[in-house]
Parts: structure tokens; C-alpha cells; sequence
């Protein structure tokens, strides 16, 4: 319940509000086990100051969240969300090896150039045949996970954000995600920021849960915070929601001593 919190943003990205300083500090009220700020890294297949932080500011983000982990000792780790595109992967690769990350959360909010899950763009759906938008998605999530390039994978099935389900649940798709995903050895994280949205849902739902579990996946929490009173938000629910799912324990990241990213552990739920 006490989890750490791997997803977490600052104003920096243009729609948060609230500092890293900000956001350890709710950390430390609300007595989580750590904290890492991830917020969006500035690389999309369109650009947008309303969606990540200014490029220029990548090197003041990096420093400052450095500087909470040393004065905050094994509680404050440096994070970044990225969304994955194929055609951004080399320039991903690039941002990500030039700093000193413990950990990047892929993400996908983006299929081409359409940015779902912007609030501006939901009459998208309605232009496209649901069940292959979610195949597309689950597809690009796939071919980020074996990318490499990421920790953890973020909110598994954003797409039901505003609601619109998949008409045949796609199980096919569904087991061929999660042998890629198994295969990877990437960790998925339950995600409460969905209970924010119109789909009122944490990501992922509990049957993809399950296919998580059943790949032997390890999970890891994170509230998708975009103000300090966000962090940890609904974690009992999460927990409760991945022990449903048949999880016992779940992973928790250990940053490196020297270069390179955080060694992975796991911790009784
Ligand atoms: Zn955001
Ligand atoms: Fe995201
Ligand atoms: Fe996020
Ligand atoms: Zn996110």
C-alpha cells in the first residue's frame, strides 16, 4: 500500500503542477516507500510544449531530481517517461544514453501522429475502427518493449481512457503482447490514473492483469501523479486489483552504485 511510486510528473511537462521537491515531499506524507519523478521526455511524433517539457529543459530536469536523490537516500530516483515511435528510436536511444536515468517508462500515446489520448483529439475514435486501434497500439507497444530501451512499460491499455472498449477483446493480440512482453523481460505497471479518467478503470484492466501474470511478468505501481496531491493515489486499490490478479509480490527498483540503470528487486505485496 505503501509502494513506491514510479510515475510521477512536475510542471516542467506544461500540464502537471508542482516540483520534484513537490512531489517527494507528498511522497514522504503520505509514507510511501520511495519515489521516482518520470516525467515526459521532450521527443513526440508531433511536438507539443502542452505535452513534455522544452528539450532545453531536459539537462535542469536531470539535475534537479539528481540533486532530491542524494539528499533523499534510496527514496528519490531519476525516472523519465518516453513515448515510443518507431521512427523516433535512434533519437530515443540517444536522449535516454546521455543521462543518467535509474529507470524509463515507455509509453505510447501516440499512433502516428494521432496523440489519442489528448483530450483534443477523441473525436479520432470515431474516424477509426476500435479494434484496430487497439491492435496497432498493442502492436507499438510490443515493438517498444523490444526495443530495449525501457524499464517498464506504462499503462498497458491506455487506449480505454475515454471509455471506447475493444468490440472482441482481441485475445490473440492479447497473447501475442505478452509473449513479446515476456520475452523482454520488461516490467508493466498498474496504473491509478485511469480511476481519474472517464474509463474510471485502473490500467491495466484485471483480465489483462491476469495475462500479465500468467507470462510471469513482474509489476511495479505508479499513480501517473500530475500534482503532489496525486502520488500514491488509489495504491491500496492497486494493490488489491494485482493480488486479484493472482501477483504476490512486485518489483522494486535499487539504483546502481556507479553508471546505468537500477538493478530490480521483488517485495512481498
Ligand atoms: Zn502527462
Ligand atoms: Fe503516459
Ligand atoms: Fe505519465
Ligand atoms: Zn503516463
Amino acid at each position: 500500500m505503501n509502494y513506491p511510486d514510479y510515475h510521477t510528473h512536475v510542471a516542467r511537462c506544461g500540464h502537471a503542477s508542482g516540483t520534484a521537491a513537490d512531489m517527494v515531499a507528498a511522497a514522504r506524507a503520505a509514507n510511501l516507500a520511495g519515489i521516482g519523478i518520470s516525467d515526459h521526455l521532450p521527443l513526440l511524433p508531433r511536438p507539443d510544449a502542452d505535452v513534455t517539457m522544452r528539450p532545453g529543459e531536459l539537462e535542469a530536469y536531470v539535475a534537479e531530481v539528481l540533486a532530491l536523490k542524494e539528499s533523499h537516500p534510496g527514496f528519490v530516483l531519476l525516472g523519465i517517461e518516453a513515448d515510443y515511435f518507431r521512427a523516433g528510436a535512434g533519437e530515443i536511444e540517444r536522449l535516454l544514453q546521455s543521462h543518467p536515468f535509474d529507470y524509463v517508462i515507455g509509453s505510447v500515446h501516440y499512433l502516428d501522429s494521432w496523440g489519442f489520448d489528448n483530450s483534443k483529439n477523441v473525436a479520432g475514435f470515431e474516424e477509426r475502427d476500435i479494434d484496430e486501434i487497439y491492435r496497432c497500439y498493442y502492436e507499438l507497444l510490443g515493438d517498444a518493449a523490444e526495443s530495449g530501451l525501457f524499464t517498464i512499460i506504462g499503462h498497458l491499455d491506455l487506449v480505454k481512457k475515454w471509455g471506447h472498449r475493444s468490440r472482441t477483446g482481441l485475445a490473440a493480440e492479447l497473447d501475442r503482447l505478452m509473449a513479446r512482453l515476456r520475452r523482454t523481460q520488461v516490467l508493466v505497471e498498474i496504473n491509478t490514473a485511469g480511476l481519474r479518467k472517464p474509463v474510471k478503470e485502473i490500467y491495466p484492466q484485471l483480465d489483462l492483469l491476469r495475462r500479465a501474470r500468467a507470462a510471469g511478468l513482474g509489476i511495479t505501481f505508479g499513480s501517473d501523479a500530475h500534482q503532489p496531491e496525486e502520488v500514491g493515489w488509489e495504491f491500496a486499490a492497486a494493490g488489491k486489483l494485482a493480488r486479484e490478479a493472482g501477483f504476490s509480490s512486485h518489483a522494486v527498483l535499487r539504483p546502481a552504485a556507479g553508471p546505468g540503470r537500477a538493478a530490480i528487486a521483488y517485495e512481498a505485496l
